[in-house]
């Protein structure tokens, strides 16, 4: 099968023409057409699936099709990610999906002085992706207001539980906004990432590959 076939637009396909990428991979294959109606997704992969297009492409779409004016210190969609690395990976792979539509995508994390992050997001940013840690630190500065995110990824949820992120993605489970799009993914479903996958996502789609 081929991306064309899986019904996204026109500037997407062009973007992922000159990316070389001919055939969808299995988990965008099983989870592009359900995010496109709006679904939410449990999503068991690994690095290296494809995921990132999995979730991406879709969300883009569904953004471009619906486009709305910035609001000042807030986003569209919010992915989530536990690394600077992997964070900053996954706004370079948006921005290049991203490159034939009008959509803003910015990558915030800590480890850096927060003030310039916080300016950047004051006219609003339509994606934005955040470590947990740094994310919070711009809400309590009032840099940012996620309540308004109408679409939010929650990635490699394992790691982010390792790395003692769980009070921190439970505050932000309470500050997103009930109508919402949620995508959750992780490498290993124990019973402890999938109970805290309830607190993000309402019959979600399941795909593992
Ligand atoms: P990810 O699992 O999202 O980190 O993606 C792994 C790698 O595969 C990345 O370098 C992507 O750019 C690439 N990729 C994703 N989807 C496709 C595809 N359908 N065809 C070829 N390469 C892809």
């Amino acid at each position: 099968s081929y991306f064309s076939d899986l019904g996204l637009a026109e500037p997407i396909l062009r973007a992922l023409e000159t990316k070389g990428y001919n055939d969808p991979t299995p988990i965008q294959r099983q989870s592009i057409p359900a995010l496109l109606e709006g679904r939410d997704l449990l999503g068991i992969a690994q690095t290296g699936t494809g995921k990132t297009a999995a979730f991406a492409l879709p969300s883009l779409h569904r953004l471009a099709a619906d486009p709305q004016p910035r609001k000042p210190a807030s986003c569209r969609m919010l992915v989530l990610s536990p690394t600077r690395e992997l964070a900053a990976q996954i706004a370079d792979n948006i921005k290049g999906y991203a490159k034939n539509l009008r959509l803003t995508v910015d990558c915030v994390f800590g480890g850096i002085p927060i003030g310039k992050q916080a300016r950047r997001l004051v006219p609003g940013v339509d994606i934005l992706v955040a470590t947990p840690g740094r994310l919070l630190d711009l809400i309590d500065n009032r840099a940012l207001t996620i309540g308004r995110t109408e679409i939010f990824v929650l990635d490699e949820a394992d790691q982010m539980m390792d790395l003692g992120f769980i009070h921190a993605l439970k505050r932000v489970a309470n500050l997103l906004p009930a109508k919402r799009q949620s995508l959750f993914f992780s490498a290993t479903m124990p019973k402890s990432i999938e109970d805290l996958g309830k607190q993000f996502i309402k019959n979600p789609v399941r795909v593992e590959v």
